[in-house]
């Protein structure tokens, strides 16, 4: 395994003109992680990550006091952060405009671990047009009681579903309970096409196989199944990014995987930052993704009565 280069965070930081306070500060205590070495795992994965993360709007879960003590999502500028941590307006559904955070490079970043961001969220479109969603995600949430094999047949199924309607996929480990299936597509479709396709898809699957899925949010109705979160596909909501380090137990990192290796998964928060960081300098995965033109067409729509 490749160790993370323990301390040339500080540099990095220094480097790209972003003030690190406290970076000796551990912010994972069950691993003694620092501030700094966070730093230095996002050098390592930028080259992988910012073409995930870059000009897309953000909300950042900032845990101030390190991950065992409070986190909370920060969805709007609301002044004092580094000038590296970019924000723009943009109108929320009552149509007030309020300023979102973005990144374009790595100084975003360390600008964000700085200011205590623990985890990445990201918008499924970006900025350049911010109404067409360049991504699609099916979230798939376990019920507690359920092996892991649950969770990456479930994953295989969806991506099986999308491959009849014509659709390549990737499989992300959340970092946390489950697996993310994602889809790269052209911007060419506004919000509400992108949530439809994807509540249909999710709700054929829940009256194929009621047993093994549910399209329904409530807790009850998830006993013993698991939920297809589609929801992640409306404007507003977020995802967690590629290579986004989780502010969980474990410090856990949001890795791609290839489908090959999804079937031998036990658990969905198993990448270190090293492991993550080895991942994204060796091989990388999801070869392909950004090569990707797909988009939802009328037949597709069609094929799921999702019109
Ligand atoms: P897991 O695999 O454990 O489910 P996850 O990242 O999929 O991990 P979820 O609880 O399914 O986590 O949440 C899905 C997404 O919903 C989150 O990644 C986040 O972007 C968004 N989200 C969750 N809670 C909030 C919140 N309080 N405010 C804003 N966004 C949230
Ligand atoms: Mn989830
Ligand atoms: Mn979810």
């Amino acid at each position: 395994e490749n160790p993370i280069r323990l301390d040339d965070g500080e540099e990095v930081a220094e480097r790209l003109g972003v003030r690190l306070t406290s970076p000796e500060r551990v912010v994972y205590p069950g691993q003694g992680i620092t501030k700094a070495q966070i730093v230095a795992y996002y050098e390592d994965v930028a080259e992988a990550m910012l073409p995930h993360i870059e000009n897309r709007p953000l909300s950042l879960v900032r845990c101030p006091q390190g991950r065992a003590k409070q986190c909370f999502f920060q969805k709007h500028d609301t002044g004092g952060f580094p000038e590296q941590l970019l924000s723009k307006a943009i109108a929320e559904k009552d149509g007030e405009k309020k300023d979102y955070f973005y990144i374009k490079e790595l100084a975003g970043l360390v600008a964000g671990t700085q200011m205590n961001v623990l985890e990445w969220h990201i918008w499924g479109s970006r900025f350049l047009a911010v109404e067409k969603p360049d991504r699609m995600v099916f979230d798939i949430d376990p019920d507690e009681d359920l092996p892991f094999s649950a969770i990456t047949e479930a994953a295989t199924d969806i991506r099986d579903r999308l491959t009849d309607l014509g659709l390549n996929s990737y499989p992300l480990v959340s970092g946390g309970k489950g697996i993310h299936v994602i889809v790269p597509l052209k911007p060419t479709k506004p919000w509400p096409e992108i949530k439809a396709f994807c509540r249909a898809l999710a709700q054929s699957m829940a009256t194929d196989e009621p047993d093994r899925f549910t399209a329904n949010l409530s807790k009850a109705r998830r006993k013993g199944r698991l939920f297809i979160d589609y929801l992640r596909n409306e404007r507003g909501s977020t995802a967690i990014s590629p290579w986004s380090v989780r502010s969980r137990e474990g410090a856990p990192v949001a890795a791609p995987v290839e489908w090959d290796e999804v079937k031998g998964l036990t658990k969905a928060n198993g990448f270190s930052l090293a492991a993550a960081a080895g991942r994204a300098r060796d091989a990388g995965a999801w070869s392909g993704y950004f090569e990707e033109k797909q988009q939802l067409t009328v037949k597709m729509l069609k094929a799921l009565n999702a019109e």
